[in-house]
């Protein structure tokens, strides 16, 4: 990579396009003070991406521009172009000639262009810094800076000698990854701090889902057991039914046989003359005693229905209060509350969520209560008409008692009176004697009867609250499949075999899994269920990410590791060389003497400190968080025949040696690809002008020089001369003349 020109335009006092060219090794600038000869280096530093205007001699970006003159009006626009030849890709780019370009305008706005194309001065720094010209342009030393380097901070020369070894490259890695690292960092803060606040709302969710689940599963029990008991009590109802109704068939039939035999007895009896007065009460008797009987059965089995009734009644009653039981309520109080003091802590979604939890909540709760209002009066007609029928039954029993009483008293006297030899007679009351013994089979039957019916009417119940409660599914109860323990199907034998204990049992087992069902609360399931799914999910997509960000810090750790320790052995050893390199300069300069390179550490508060100024270091413990512990270097000399040592001991010309020595020394280990001198030359007397001269060659063989110079034997050592005057209009004019010949005769 090589220099090939430089190009100004409206930059400082070269108003006009002006070029130079580099095509020797060395090239001297030269003219009289004042004509611009300065502004050709800082146009070198504006180009590379100078940021202080003060190394530029300028306050603000318009200084750099051409500022007008009597003759020419000012410019609106400064810029300077270098081109590179790149055939040997020195600059990282696929271009054989390569061309950086910054212009600035007046509002102050700067412009960088590679090739012609715009990119950030990011781009050219890092471009720039791979071919050994860094940021700190130890390469460029301007008028006035010949003892730059002795003048620097221990850091600044530090930094300096880091560009000046081809470091920076890797600083920019270096700072790259631990940007990139603060920012991981950041978003690992934010990403831990999501999952902190997901935490109690994934938690209380986590607790409705178990409560959901629970309620499921015991409702998937409850539908079986329905089932089970449903169908038992069906097969129940419908065999005993069947029973009830053959047991019946012959006795009804021989009653109706035996009445008809009755009424034709009577008939005959009431034809024989003058039947008598006995016989006639006894029939009238009879008769009352069966509008009695019958009164009493339709008494009876109202009756019967009426206890059912408020069987049924008494159950639903007793069960919805147990619907909301106090536990249940104080359960929800609970939830509510612990639901609200949670959402206190929480913010966006996160609240909006939990309010519909606790708002689903709220609802099933509200729900259940309503169900609660059942007229409590149905339950208290039913006991009034009970307590009637009751009343009315007891009434009947009061006749037949008294009927009794006096049939046999009836019958005593017909028997007495020897009547009784009328065979019809006889025949009537055997036939009434065997009615009676039917009837007392019948009224056990009917009593069994009575006692199917409320068993039916508690079935119809509990299937109807089934219903409600469980829906559908219940309605297939017939088909349910009851299995033994063995695995095969329960039949109808055996259900019949079984005690009805068990199957009261089942009942109340049904009643306790309501309760606890009911206690459950199944309300807002879907939702919640939603909820929970999704939070989690979140949560297990933040825990990804979170691994994902620590993967990666890791890995920028790793790299910074790697990129210090790089920096760390590659300045140790590039130190080594530049102070051998430095020692042999120093010696040739002064004709002796010694000068050394040191790495010191050095105390720095860090920024933001409240600790005060730089100037407390010395007395700050290194352990101290805002303390940095920093790399620099010093400078030791040691001047041949002199008793005093140390850089205040240096005269002005002496400074400028040693710095001279320094910068060679650094071009030498590391030789960047071109240098400008300006006026470095200035403090040297003839003999150490002859000195720096054939200095100057030796560089020249790995880097191009371009030297800014008063000095007839540096000038002499040129390639190339340019000579720069300005004109009364004061812009700069460059006089592209070749003086080699020319010197050659001055020398
Ligand atoms: P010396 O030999 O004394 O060091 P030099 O040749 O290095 O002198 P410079 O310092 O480069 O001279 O040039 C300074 C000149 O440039 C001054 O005359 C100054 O007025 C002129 N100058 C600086 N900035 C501008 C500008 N923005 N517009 C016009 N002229 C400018």
């Amino acid at each position: 990579m090589r220099l090939k020109s430089v190009e100004l335009a409206g930059f400082k006092s070269f108003v006009k396009k002006t070029q130079l060219q580099f095509g020797s090794a060395v090239t001297g600038i030269v003219g009289p003070n004042g004509s611009g000869k300065s502004n050709i280096a800082e146009a070198f530093r504006f180009c590379l991406g100078e940021q202080s205007m003060k190394s530029m001699r300028g306050r603000r970006g318009e200084d750099l521009i051409w500022n007008g003159s009597t003759s020419s009006p000012r410019a609106g626009r400064a810029s300077v172009k270098l081109t590179f030849d790149n055939h040997d890709r020195g600059l990282n780019l696929d271009f054989d000639e390569v061309v950086i370009e910054r212009v600035v305008h007046r509002d102050g706005v700067n412009d960088y262009l590679l090739n012609n194309s715009q990119v950030r001065l990011r781009d050219i720094a890092e471009l720039l810094s791979q071919a050994n010209i860094g940021g700190t342009g130890h390469h460029i030393i301007s008028q006035g800076e010949a003892d730059r380097a002795l003048l620097a901070s221990t850091r600044e020369r530090r930094e300096m000698l880091e560009d000046a070894l081809g470091l920076t490259a890797y600083l920019y890695k270096r700072e790259e990854a631990e940007r990139k690292m603060a920012k991981t960092a950041e978003n690992m803060r934010e990403v831990a701090s999501l999952r902190r606040e997901l935490m109690p709302h994934i938690k209380f969710l986590a607790a409705q889902v178990k409560k959901i689940e629970e309620a499921k599963e015991l409702r998937d029990t409850l539908v079986s057991a329905y089932a089970e008991y449903l169908k038992r009590e069906s097969v129940y109802i419908a065999k005993v039914g069947q029973e009830l109704a053959d047991a019946n068939e012959v006795p009804l039939a021989e009653r109706a046989a035996l009445d008809q035999r009755i009424a034709g007895l009577r008939e005959e009896l009431s034809g024989k003359k003058g039947g008598d007065r006995d016989t006639k009460e006894l029939i009238a008797l009879e008769a009352r005693g069966r509008t009695a009987r019958e009164r009493k059965e339709a008494v009876t089995r109202e009756l019967g229905r009426i206890e059912g009734e408020l069987a049924a009644h008494t159950r639903l009653v007793a069960h919805q209060e147990g619907q909301v039981p106090a536990a249940e309520t104080r359960a929800f109080a609970t939830q509510v509350e612990q639901g609200l003091s949670e959402a206190l802590s929480l913010e966006g979604a996160e609240l909006t969520n939990r309010i519909k939890t606790l708002i689903a909540i709220a609802k099933d709760f509200v729900g259940r209560i309503t169900a609660l209002d059942v007229p409590a009066k149905e339950g208290e007609e039913l006991a009034k008409r009970k307590r009637v029928l009751e009343k009315e039954l007891c009434d009947i029993g009061n006749v037949e008692e008294r009927m009794v009483v006096e049939v046999a008293a009836l019958r005593r006297r017909i028997e007495s009176e020897k009547d009784a030899a009328n065979e019809a007679q006889r025949e009537l009351f055997e036939a009434m004697a065997r009615r009676g013994e039917l009837e007392a089979q019948l009224v056990g039957l009917r009593a069994k009867g009575e006692m199917l019916a409320r068993d039916q009417a508690a079935f119809k119940a509990e299937f109807t609250e089934a219903g409600v409660l469980l829906g559908r599914e219940i309605l297939e109860y017939e088909s349910y499949r009851i299995s033994a323990a063995g695995g095969e199907e329960v039949g109808t034998a055996e259900i019949m075999e079984e005690s009805r204990t068990k199957q009261e049992g089942r009942r109340r087992a049904l009643e306790r899994m309501k309760i606890k069902l009911e206690g459950l609360g199944a309300g807002g399931g879907a939702e919640v269920l939603k909820e929970y799914q999704d939070t989690t999910k979140r949560d297990q997509f933040l825990a990804r990410e979170l691994a994902d960000l620590e993967t990666s810090s890791e890995k920028l750790h790793a790299l910074i590791g790697n990129l210090t320790d790089t920096l760390e052995t590659r300045f140790v050893e590039g130190i080594k060389k530049i102070n051998r390199e430095f020692d042999a300069f120093f010696k040739l300069m002064f004709g002796g003497g010694s000068a050394t390179l040191s790495v010191v550490k050095e105390k720095r508060l860090r920024k933001g400190s409240t600790l005060g100024s730089l100037d407390v270091r010395s007395n700050l413990n290194d352990d101290e968080e805002d303390v940095a512990v920093e790399e620099g270097v010093d400078i030791a000399v040691n001047l041949p025949h002199k008793r005093l040592k140390g850089l205040n001991a240096l005269s002005g010309g002496e400074r400028a040696l040693t710095s001279i020595a320094l910068i060679f020394a650094m071009s030498q280990v590391n030789p960047p690809p071109f240098l400008i001198l300006d006026e470095t030359d200035a403090a040297l007397d003839e003999a150490n002008s002859r000195r720096y001269g054939d200095m100057i060659e030796n560089l020249a063989k790995k880097s191009q020089l371009i030297l800014i110079t008063h000095n007839r034997e540096t000038m002499s050592r040129a390639g190339v001369l340019y000579g720069i005057t300005m004109g009364t209009d004061g812009a700069s004019k460059l006089l592209s003349v070749k003086f080699e010949e020319a010197l050659a005769v001055a020398k």
